[in-house]
């Protein structure tokens, strides 16, 4: 048996955490599940929403499947999500599209991996408020030091893009691309404009690319490969980000795919790996078994591919795609009719991916 974390988070958390442990055991896949708690449901009672035994146990298993926790506004509590994100050194933010059958969406036939980096760029949280005396002596610093000048007016942001970075996110795109069968990684920037960061990203990409003569290589300046992925979006295969754009394109193929309720995520680094579905806690559906559990469930998916266990993975994503093209024990978003009455509920739904994974 391996031991995975379940973090049963709050909102509509703990329904479909239930419905995706209930399929993934269906698989036989040996995996010894330790419940763990995260959340606003804990915060009163605990005094905290991410225990010190919910981080141990990530600790310890280095594998969580996790399910969407609320970020508590105006409490002094920092994104749960975010707070993991650093402890564990996630680096890597991985989100399929694909398009299922049945599921309502203007295409057909897209396989995407958006593969983001997710610990850079602008969104490294390095800021300067205007106003401020250090931002008044960086602007300071930067108009003796540059032939731009910056009004004392400015707020700031700082992109820092390094080597390392870059390196180890493009080396993961392409040992994920062939470790999955995929046959080209795309690498996104902005270099003609912004070259000692965007530039340093894409002479970066090229280098690792060597390295990987059986995949394909190409590179996309960010604007251009919008509207690339609008016109023909079944060109690409693995697309790899730094931080900004992967956060707007990632989103751009969800919503090509058909939308938060099918779309899984993974955070992977060196220190651990968390898989959890893109969308968030939803509150006002808490307690009624009626949201959709499949992004949790193809989380989940990615986390046996990501434990190697290939076929159990293939036979849950094939479950769950056939319950979906039949169209009948499906959550109220995936009928055609939001207001269908034959609508089924989150644990239905997983009943009916058990049935199917037992007779498969
Ligand atoms: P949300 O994704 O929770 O909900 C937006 C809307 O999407 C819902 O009203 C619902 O109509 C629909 N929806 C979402 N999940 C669905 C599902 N499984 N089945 C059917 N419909 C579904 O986004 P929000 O309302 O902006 O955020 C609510 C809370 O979740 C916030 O506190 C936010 O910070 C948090 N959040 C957490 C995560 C995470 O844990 N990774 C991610 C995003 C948001």
């Amino acid at each position: 048996m391996t031991e995975v974390t379940l973090i049963t988070g709050d909102g509509i958390g703990p329904e479909i955490a239930e419905a995706a442990r209930r399929c993934i055991d269906a698989t036989k896949a040996g995996i010894k599940w330790n419940v763990a708690e995260a959340g606003i449901d804990v915060m009163d009672r605990l005094g905290t929403p991410l225990p010190d035994e919910t981080i141990e146990s990530v600790k310890r298993t280095g594998i969580a499947l996790k399910a969407p926790i609320t970020t508590p506004v105006g409490t002094g509590f920092r994104s749960i999500n975010v707070h993991l994100r650093q402890i564990f050194e996630l680096y890597v933010c991985l989100r399929p599209c694909k398009t299922y059958k049945g599921v309502r969406s203007k295409y057909s036939d897209i396989d995407l991996l958006i593969v983001r980096e997710n610990t850079e760029d602008l969104y490294a949280g390095i800021e300067y408020e205007k106003g401020k005396d250090d931002t008044a002596e960086l602007i300071s610093w930067l108009n003796k030091h540059s032939k731009r000048q910056i009004t004392s007016d400015s707020g700031i942001s700082i992109k820092p893009i390094s080597v390392h970075g870059t390196e180890r996110i493009v080396k993961f795109a392409f040992d994920y691309a062939r470790k999955n069968g995929r046959k080209k990684v795309t690498s996104v920037h902005k270099a003609n404009i912004m070259k000692f960061t965007d530039g340093l990203w894409l002479d970066v990409s090229r280098q690792v690319a060597k390295n990987y003569p059986d995949i394909e290589f190409e590179d996309r300046i960010v604007d251009n490969m919008c509207m690339q992925l609008i016109q023909k979006p079944e060109l690409y295969d693995v697309i790899v980000l730094p931080n900004l754009y992967g956060d707007i394109l990632s989103d751009l193929c969800a919503g090509l795919v058909g939308g938060l309720g099918v779309a899984p995520g993974a955070n992977i680094g060196e220190k651990g790996a968390i898989f959890e579905a893109t969308h968030g806690s939803a509150p006002r559906y808490k307690g009624q078994n009626k949201v959709n559990p499949i992004a949790l469930i193809l989380s989940g998916v990615l986390m046996l591919r990501h434990m190697d266990k290939m076929a159990e993975a293939d036979k849950l994503e094939n479950a769950i795609a056939a319950i979906i093209a039949e169209g009948k024990y499906v959550t109220y978003d995936l009928k055609d009719d939001r207001n269908d009455p034959t609508a089924v509920g989150t644990s239905e739904m997983a009943d009916a991916i058990i049935a199917k994974i037992k007779n498969s």
